[in-house]
């Protein structure tokens, strides 16, 4: 039987797939639990790892869910892999250390408008827009110098 006491994203997930339609199986608890102890972001495949009992198709399967859903984000790092993390918001983009690697949320995108209107120049009925931001995160940065 499964514990009553979940991880709130464990139970949202749940709670979404059976408003989905869509059956709760042990594999699915697994993926969400081994993804709700995560820090940071992590690697499809280092998940897939930690859950042996699971096929490591049926964890890919269950991260791109959950991404569909909105409970996970992909986070294209500056060397090009692709990891993902939690999300606890709606549209937002991540500021991603160049040295340490970390990822912040970055809240309050106003860019809908701006790239509507460059869209509308070719013609391109814009659905939507994704974007990381790199650079140096304050603990990785040299002191600057006081103004
Ligand atoms: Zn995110
Ligand atoms: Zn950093
Ligand atoms: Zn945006």
């Amino acid at each position: 039987m499964i514990a009553k006491k979940q991880h709130p994203l464990v139970e949202s997930f749940v709670d979404r797939l059976e408003a989905g339609g869509h059956r709760v199986t042990g594999a699915r608890w697994a993926v969400a639990r081994a993804v709700a102890r995560q820090r940071g972001h992590f690697a499809a495949d280092a998940l897939a790892q930690e859950l042996p009992g699971v096929g490591r198709a049926t964890v890919f399967r269950n991260i791109k869910l959950m991404v569909e859903m909105g409970f996970v984000c992909r986070v294209l790092l500056g060397d090009g892999r692709l990891r993902y993390q939690i999300s606890h918001r709606g549209h937002h983009h991540h500021l991603i250390c160049s040295d340490c690697g970390r990822s912040e949320d970055l809240l309050g995108c106003d860019l809908d408008s701006i790239l509507q209107d460059r869209a509308a120049d070719h013609d391109f009925a814009m659905e939507g827009h994704w974007l990381e931001v790199y650079g140096r995160c304050r603990a990785c940065r040299p002191q600057e110098a006081a103004a």
